[in-house]
């Protein structure tokens, strides 16, 4: 596989499929322009070897119908402020070939929302999964997004893939498009290329003890992720709302905790599995509970396995915090995902904001720490530590597949995998 530091990018045109999906106000102003950010040494990598630039993006659910307010045509500006030099725009990303064919080298040429074409993610349009023509049309748009992937692959002479965001996705511009360059003309951005590097540090190289931390609020979202982790880890700490199915399922009193009941037997034999493979799953054994689902309620620390009626588990107490920190330090590879109470509302972060510091404290000491996955990234960004981890992933559906064990397409695409 070809790495985009050794590749040159002089006189070529590259393609490059960005994740400029950043939030935007009313008035198309972007709010949040991290993931603009995130490209930009990519994109200065080719313009620096003096080659042309060929952006490309989804932008929200336009669901296949153009919609303006949804265009990347707002985003323009920025994406020419963040390079420092013009951004030409092309208003149909199908219909770029000629754009494309007169940009000089040094130029930079935006594409359209790809998500305007329901070729992009490739799903038959107005046709139930149920309907008998479903499979006819299925394969028949599985045909159309071929044809879409090959024109936007006819622009460049090399394609990038540095989305990390939608690498879980067989998108015509994340996966499909890689089929119609040589092995020697696509490869992972930096920003996936770190990502990937992420994964494989916990996935497939952690040094031990390593320690996954799981948290959130149901363990159905993370029944895979779990499941994958038991062969891997040495400890495995779950917490948060998840953790209630596992107190009831084991005959506890949990009044009004989050919990899934059909999901009871599935935390017993995760609980089981557990033991068989000699893995350490810790959950709470005392909770933070509150009387009413809001900031300013009345609260208690109770046992886990009694909580009162008419109460809510919602934050980890000092009791189990204290268990947990000693295996969050004594770890040489951390996994977090997912806070371990309610830490939206001030009262109940305690608990999450206390895993943050041990994880940073950790990798003071030498561990690897990955946060990633949604809601932990934002928890450590509230308690101002993501700098003091080792990754923060930005990818959350992407991170969690990869987690489960999933081969990622776009990453697959191009690493052969
Ligand atoms: P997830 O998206 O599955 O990672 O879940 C994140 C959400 O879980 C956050 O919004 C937290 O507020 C929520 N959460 C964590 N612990 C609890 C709890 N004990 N009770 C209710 N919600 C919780």
């Amino acid at each position: 596989m070809v790495n985009i530091n050794d590749f040159n990018f002089a006189g070529k045109k590259a393609i490059v499929r960005v994740d400029f999906n950043v939030p935007l106000d009313e008035k198309g102003n972007i709010t949040d322009d991290t993931r603009i950010r995130g490209a930009v040494p990519t994109m200065k990598k080719v313009l620096a070897d003096g080659g042309a630039l060929i952006l490309m993006s989804h932008m929200g659910k336009p669901k296949g119908k153009v919609n303006p307010k949804l265009s990347l045509g707002q985003i323009a500006n920025a994406v020419a402020a963040a390079l420092d030099r013009p951004v030409k725009f092309a208003p149909d990303c199908a219909k770029a070939g000629d754009a494309a064919s007169k940009l000089q080298m040094g130029e930079v040429l935006l594409l359209e929302n790809l998500r305007f074409y329901p070729e992009e993610e490739g799903k038959p349009v107005g046709i139930d999964k149920t309907d008998p023509g479903y499979d006819v049309a299925k394969k028949r748009m599985k045909e159309s997004q071929a044809e879409f992937a090959k024109t936007l692959a006819s622009y460049a002479d090399v394609y990038v893939n540095d989305a990390f965001g939608t690498a879980h996705r067989r998108h015509a511009s994340t996966a499909v498009i890689a089929d119609y360059f040589d092995e020697n003309c696509k490869m992972l951005g930096y920003l996936m290329e770190k990502e990937v590097v992420a994964i494989d540090n916990v996935l497939k190289n952690a040094q031990h003890p390593f320690t996954a931390i799981i948290g959130g609020s149901k363990v159905s979202t993370k029944l895979g992720v779990i499941k994958n982790l038991l062969d891997k880890v040495d400890n495995l700490i779950i917490g948060g709302g998840m953790g209630f199915t596992f107190i009831k399922a084991q005959g506890g009193s949990i009044g009004e905790s989050l919990h899934e009941d059909e999901l009871m037997p599935e935390a017993l034999n995760i609980l089981q599995a557990a033991k068989d493979k000699g893995v350490n799953l810790s959950l709470s054994v005392a909770t933070v509970a509150g009387k009413e689902f809001s900031n300013d309620t009345e609260r208690q620390v109770v046992d886990i396995f009694h909580i009162p009626d008419g109460w809510e588990g919602m934050d980890a107490a000092p009791a189990s915090l204290e268990n947990w920190k000693k295996i969050i330090l004594d770890s040489k590879t951390i996994l977090w995902n997912g806070p371990v109470g309610v830490f939206e509302f001030d009262n109940f972060a305690h608990g999450t904001g206390e895993i943050a510091k041990y994880v940073a404290e950790a990798t003071k000491k030498g561990a690897y720490s990955l946060v990633g996955g949604g809601d932990s990234v934002a928890a450590v960004n509230k308690f101002g530590l993501a700098d003091q981890v080792s990754y923060v992933s930005t990818g959350g559906g992407a991170m969690l597949e990869a987690i489960e064990g999933k081969v990622l397409p776009g990453v697959a695409a191009i690493k052969g995998e």
